[in-house]
């Protein structure tokens, strides 16, 4: 009956993500908008929102959950050594909740690596994104393309699986891909110049097995929410809701 249950559910995610992505691909068929965000800013804006609307941001480092005597109920979060009492828990920590599964029962997460460099393009670039395909080390991998608002354009390919590094200070790219990709860049464009690079970076996003989200209660703990695997389009596919049950 559970079973049935959660088929029936993600049946229905999944269509409500198809009908999202069809809206969100129509919504950018515009030659005003691009088809990336800049991370920093997006996130920058939407938590100075959150502010406005009673949210308090605090920095620390959750290291765990905090339960009650039989520890079904979670009542808390530990951070840096002091306890945040808290009514409810959601856990969206990014690629950092494969730790997470450290503290409760999760579905197996993945860190999916990619490295890129970001050009200073100027604003005259074309809003389009480029998506391609090359063969390298006898494989094939998708490069992809994307100008930004702020006329800076964002190049990346070669996505792995790596061991997500317990500090994000320590997520690097990969020296040999970076190398590969900065030739390849410098071959489609001239305007991919070393001097413009604005930055040579990596990042980790959560994908689950089959790349669906793990949005909702996490079952058999009590106050206890997860948000998370959302892979490369978690931005714009924040506002899907679990469908009701
Ligand atoms: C360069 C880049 C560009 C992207 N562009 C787009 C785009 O244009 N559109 C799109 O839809 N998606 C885009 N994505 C994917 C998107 O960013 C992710 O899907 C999305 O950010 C996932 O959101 P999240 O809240 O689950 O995790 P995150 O955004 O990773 O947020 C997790 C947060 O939890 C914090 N955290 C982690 N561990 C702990 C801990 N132990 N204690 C306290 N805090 C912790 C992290 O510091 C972070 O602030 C992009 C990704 C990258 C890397």
């Amino acid at each position: 009956m559970r079973a049935r249950r959660s088929t029936r559910w993600r049946g229905a995610f999944r269509a409500r993500l198809a009908q999202r992505r069809r809206r969100h691909r129509a919504a950018h068929r515009t030659t005003g908008t691009t088809a990336i965000v800049h991370p920093h800013r997006f996130t920058s804006v939407m938590m100075n929102a959150a502010i406005v609307h009673g949210a308090e941001l605090r920095d620390g480092r959750v290291t765990s959950t905090v339960r009650d005597a039989d520890g079904t109920t979670v009542k808390g979060v530990e951070v840096d050594g002091s306890v945040i009492d808290a009514d409810a828990v959601v856990i969206a920590m990014g690629p950092g909740s494969l730790l997470a599964a450290q503290w409760m029962s999760l579905p197996a997460i993945h860190g999916e690596r990619s490295p890129s460099i970001v050009y200073d393009t100027g604003t005259p670039v074309s809003a389009d994104a480029l998506f391609l395909e090359m063969e390298i080390y006898g494989k094939t991998t998708p490069i992809e393309v994307f100008p930004r608002p702020d006329g800076s354009t964002y190049v990346t390919a070669c996505p792995d699986t790596a061991a997500f590094p317990t500090d994000p200070a320590d997520v690097k790219p990969e020296p040999n891909l970076m190398d590969w990709l900065q030739q390849m860049s410098e071959r489609l464009s001239p305007l991919f110049r070393p001097e413009k690079i604005i930055a040579k970076q990596a990042c980790f996003r959560p994908v689950t097995d089959d790349g669906l989200p793990l949005i909702g209660r996490v079952p058999r703990d009590e106050g206890l929410h997860v948000a998370s695997g959302h892979g490369v389009w978690g931005i714009f596919s924040m506002r899907l809701q679990p469908a009701k049950r």
